[in-house]
């Protein structure tokens, strides 16, 4: 057996495709990223068969068969625990409470691993830092706030059940203008992902809107809906625009609040920024307005070492890994669990 070429295989199940790539057993990424429709509103059966798709592509492209493939690592977009997903998110109905992992390790006879999509995009940024050697916090603002975290020599901290890293949902002391904490997704008020998440922002530019003084705004004028306006508000930002620029600095600032919090906790050392706005052309300005809020919680001692001024304690960077992320972080695992 030691003869045989050992291939892993990472799988990234987002809420319309699977992403998915292969690396050899130097943790060498073979081919190009693989992408298939996911069909999760169609059950966790119609998804394996789609990940039994993308394994075909992925070992084609590398030549070689799949009894060379001796590891998986999966990533699901939903809160999971032991291979088991407990919250719904955005999939069919009968992916809650069954054991995924188990039932997918015995379709294709290959070890798996499964965690949730924030923490396999967390390894995923760990696994492209190749000199980085200490932890690293991922926090992505996307469709909601997710985020993982990686410990020194490459591991997710997955907690004692898998519940770890539910990053959306700590609390932060911000207020709307009439003095409610707003309504999260998860059924909580107050949480972070309700004021940094798209659904967040889609509220912020309801809000806004709906204030006289911007009566004249051009997203106010024509029938487009809330998710079009929220959609084009990164465009509007970019161009300056007051408004635009106002709800996504308000964010910002949120969001480095939060954070000040989880480097208390963790001191991850670095602090990687993933989701869509890695790729906007303001995002020198969004980080700016990321550490107005972390310095107005974190202490100095975060920023910068007492002992020596020229150190930063804690660093902040853009994720690098684009859209590919998490199912780097997933191949990169199951070559560190299963090789
Ligand atoms: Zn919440």
């Amino acid at each position: 057996m030691a003869d045989l070429p050992s291939y892993f295989v990472g799988l990234d199940i987002g809420g319309t495709t699977v992403k998915s790539v292969i690396v050899n057993s130097n943790g060498e990424q073979v081919g190009d990223l693989v992408e298939v429709r996911s069909h999760v509103k169609n059950g966790y059966e119609a998804t394996f068969a789609q990940l039994d798709s993308a394994i075909d592509q992925l070992t084609a492209n590398a030549g070689v068969t799949k009894e060379a493939v001796r590891g998986i690592g999966l990533d699901v977009p939903a809160p999971s625990s032991d291979g088991v997903i407990w919250g719904r998110a955005n999939l069919g109905d009968d992916w809650v409470g069954t054991d995924i992992r188990g039932k997918y390790m015995e379709r294709t006879g290959i070890p798996v691993f499964m965690t949730n999509d924030g923490n396999a995009a967390a390894l995923g940024e760990y696994a492209l830092r190749l000199k980085h050697l200490g932890s690293l916090l991922l926090i992505a603002p996307g469709t909601g706030l997710g985020g993982g975290l990686v410990l020194p020599g490459g591991r997710s901290y997955e907690g004692a059940n898998g519940l770890a890293l539910e990053v959306g949902h700590i609390s932060v002391p911000f207020r709307e203008d009439d003095g409610e904490l707003p309504q999260c997704s998860c059924g909580l008020k107050g949480c972070a992902e309700a004021w940094v998440s798209l659904v967040a922002l889609r509220r912020r530019v309801g809000l806004e809107l709906a204030k006289p003084e911007n009566a004249d705004h051009p997203l106010n004028q024509g029938d487009t809906t809330i998710e079009e306006k929220a959609f084009q508000l990164r465009d509007y930002a970019a161009k300056g625009d007051p408004l635009a620029v106002g709800i996504f600095k308000q964010q910002g600032f949120i969001l480095g609040y939060a954070i000040a919090d989880l480097v208390r906790v963790f001191d991850p050392g670095l602090v990687v920024i993933g989701g869509g706005l890695a790729e906007t052309s303001f995002r020198d300005l969004y980080m700016e307005w990321i550490m107005d809020g972390f310095k107005d919680r974190a202490w100095p001692v975060y920023l910068r070492s007492p002992l020596d001024p020229e150190k930063i304690t804690t660093q902040f960077q853009w994720a690098i890994g684009g859209d590919a992320a998490a199912a780097v972080g997933m191949a990169y695992t199951a070559r560190e669990l299963f090789q």
